[in-house]
């Protein structure tokens, strides 16, 4: 029962479909043995047997805390119910990691290393596993499913989504300083204004066109109004000068 090397993205085999299991003989269980003792060197939850160049519809699963690991051979999900966003990792792509969607519950159903059919509803990691794996046969990476905001991040370096973290942001103001409120504010007195923000307001699961953002920590209102928990209110002044306006850099730093 040999180690097999694991395939590291971009090894074109990743986004390969792989083949229904005809029949749960020698070679197909040699082959989930393999898998078993691999995942387990390498510390994973879950492998597919793509990720170990087979181009058969095998999966195993490893959950912290089991003492056995599961082979599922054909797994297919039946069903999906929710959503939840969670920090996911791959050993195809050792050292990273990123937030993607995944369903809240899932019911799936596969053959065991016998033969027999298998099922079950789970949440969690089993089910979040479930998700993954079953992409990997489809050709699928978890990077395909990544939220727009964070991309990639070095493993261990993500920002727990519930705590706000720090961007630095490039903004160009428009602030119109004429005195008739009413009328189409001349060139003159419009004051462009390039400047940085740096966000404490801002949350791993914003995408960049949906940041929320208080222009009044910024600086830019005078006479801040009796501080209210504006954590997720969008920019709205209430100085007459100084209505919106406000372009984002889609090219922003983190
Ligand atoms: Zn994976």
């Amino acid at each position: 029962m040999p180690i097999r090397r694991i395939r590291v993205f971009p090894d074109p085999i990743l986004r390969k479909k792989c083949r229904v299991v005809r029949r749960v003989d020698d070679k197909v269980t040699d082959l989930a043995n393999d898998m078993i003792e691999t995942l387990d060197a390498a510390g994973g939850v879950g492998l597919a047997a793509n990720q170990v160049g087979a181009l058969q519809r095998v999966v195993i699963l490893h959950l912290p805390g089991d003492e056995d690991s599961i082979v599922l051979i054909n797994p297919e999900i039946r069903d999906t119910e929710g959503e939840r966003e969670v920090i996911e990792g791959c050993l195809s792509f050792p050292g990273f990691e990123g937030m993607v969607k995944r369903s809240v519950t899932v019911k799936a159903r596969w053959l065991d290393e016998n033969g027999s059919k298998m099922k079950i509803t789970t949440e969690d990691l089993f089910a979040q596993a479930l998700e993954h794996e079953i992409d990997h046969l489809n050709g699928i990476l978890y990077i395909d499913h990544l939220l727009e905001h964070e991309k990639l991040a070095t493993a261990g370096s993500y920002v727990d989504p519930e705590e706000p973290h720090m961007h630095d942001v490039e903004v160009e103001l428009h602030a119109d300083h004429s005195d008739d409120d009413d009328a189409e504010p001349e060139e003159s007195d419009i004051e462009v204004v390039h400047t940085t923000i740096k966000f404490s307001d801002l949350y791993s699961e914003d995408s960049v066109d949906k940041m929320h953002y208080d222009l009044r920590k910024t600086g830019y209102v005078i006479d801040p109004p009796k501080p209210t928990d504006q954590t997720h209110d969008h920019v709205e002044s209430d100085d007459p000068h100084l209505d919106g306006g406000v372009i984002l850099d889609p090219d922003h730093s983190h």
